[in-house]
């Protein structure tokens, strides 16, 4: 009696398999053929000085490609060593509609995962995947993920001088061309500064630049009292550490600039001391942004459900690409923390759009970094999204709604505009040491 039960139970789970795998094997769009991926190349362009890495995925149907962002600028060439022998042959010939479990599949075909050099990689492939969804459907990548939650996304711009008064007169420029938001840095004599230009005697020949965290500390005070008092109560400010002070001064320098009303303080902490925004938070109410370095959810997942910050502001090739960007502004929706992509020049013109289509269809959205691009970059993407007074705008057209123009890009390979080993090393990246000597995390 009991063996005749197993048997029919086996024979059950055999016969749920097959319906499954006949499933599976089925046109799944609307009576459409399903599009496979037929082949995977990379785009590998410098057109304005910074490494960009696309991914274009084209599949078996006439016409129907798509790209995405896998831009690690400071080892890009092992990004696109990552696609075009790992990732290309473990996808071509499968289908390229399922965009979540295709991510799956990459994310754990590694076995040891959350890294920038892979996570990028996965981004690209992820994000040409919902640009040839969007195409085929004949709508942009937002109206895929429930359409507009508003009319444009609120940007900023970075103001920075050697001196006080330069900072001062480029955030001036800025608010009269409408912006309603501007990041403030500025040099600090005598030493190298983030954001701004290093001060000349900082950097002797072949010498790593010196920062001292506390001379950019009374610096930064300095600036911001002007920048209140020269420009108004009015313009959102916001600053970035870049992660260059100690746990304890960060929590005293953020107290300090409570006064200032900042629209967000960015990196006031490096992703191994993330346990002290605990303090920072108990200590005021500075706005707090962080997320740029994270590679790994147990990073965004414990600052945003403990509510320690105010802002996510993840790169979002650097966590795997769309799909799960998607997931970490639902995340950070239920725990009132607001979105604020990292929107620098070492994101592609494909990832500044699915920033853009990632503001637009999330409630939770808060500001969006902003880069303004340069001739040759249009010349090989068309489709920048618009910014006008301050708001960036979607792209209408289907997918990203972006073109690149890959005899463009041919144009600027890496090492375009590259001179010395700090950039042909890391992208313009290298060490920055403490009076002392000292490494420090930048
Ligand atoms: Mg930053």
């Amino acid at each position: 009696m009991q063996v005749n039960r197993i048997i029919r139970l086996n024979r059950m789970s055999l016969m749920l398999r097959r319906e499954f795998l006949a499933l599976a094997a089925a046109p799944l769009l609307r009576g459409m053929p399903v599009p496979k991926i037929k082949d995977i190349s990379v785009i590998a362009t410098e057109p304005a000085g910074v490494r960009l890495i696309v991914v274009k995925i084209q599949t078996d149907q006439d016409g129907l490609y798509g790209y995405g962002c896998a831009t690690f600028t400071q080892r890009a060439d092992l990004v696109v060593e990552a696609v075009d022998r790992y990732l290309k042959p473990l996808l071509i010939g499968r289908p390229a509609d399922a965009v979540t479990d295709t991510w799956g599949m990459m994310y754990n075909s590694s076995y040891w995962r959350n890294g920038p050099v892979l996570n990028n990689a996965i981004s690209g492939v992820d994000q040409a995947l919902w640009d040839i969804k969007g195409r085929q459907a004949g709508m942009p990548v937002y109206e895929l993920l429930g359409g507009k939650s508003r009319r444009a996304a609120m940007v900023y711009l970075h103001a920075s001088g050697r001196e006080i008064p330069e900072t001062m007169d480029q955030a001036r420029k800025l608010m009269a061309a409408g912006l309603k938001a501007v990041r403030l840095q500025v040099g600090v004599p005598g030493m190298a500064a983030y954001g701004a230009p290093g001060s000349p005697e900082s950097l002797g020949a072949g010498e790593d630049p010196v920062f001292d965290p506390e001379k950019y500390v009374r610096r930064t005070l300095e600036l911001f009292e002007a920048g209140r008092k020269v420009l108004g109560p009015e313009v959102e400010l916001l600053h970035d550490v870049h992660e260059r002070v100690s746990p304890r001064l960060a929590v005293q320098f953020a107290k300090d600039m409570e006064q200032f009303r900042l629209f967000f303080l960015e990196d006031a902490l490096s992703p191994e001391n993330i346990e002290y925004f605990r303090q920072i938070r108990a200590n005021c109410t500075t706005p707090l942004a962080m997320g740029e370095l994270f590679n790994n959810p147990h990073e965004w997942t414990n600052v945003i459900k403990s509510s320690l910050i105010d802002y996510i502001r993840v790169h979002v090739s650097q966590a795997g690409g769309m799909t799960p960007a998607l997931k970490i502004a639902n995340l950070g929706e239920a725990f009132q923390v607001r979105t604020a992509w990292h929107g620098p020049g070492d994101v592609s013109p494909i990832g500044h759009c699915a920033n853009v289509t990632l503001d637009i269809v999330c409630p939770n959205f808060g500001i969006q970094e902003w880069t303004v691009p340069n001739d040759r970059i249009l010349e090989v993407f068309d489709g920048y999204p618009v910014m006008k007074d301050g708001y960036a705008y979607v792209n209408e057209k289907p997918g990203w709604g972006v073109e690149i123009n890959e005899k463009a890009a041919v144009k600027y390979p890496f090492g375009s505009f590259e001179s010395g080993d700090r950039k042909r090393l890391n992208g313009g990246w290298g060490v920055v040491r403490r009076p002392d000597g000292t490494v420090i995390n930048q």
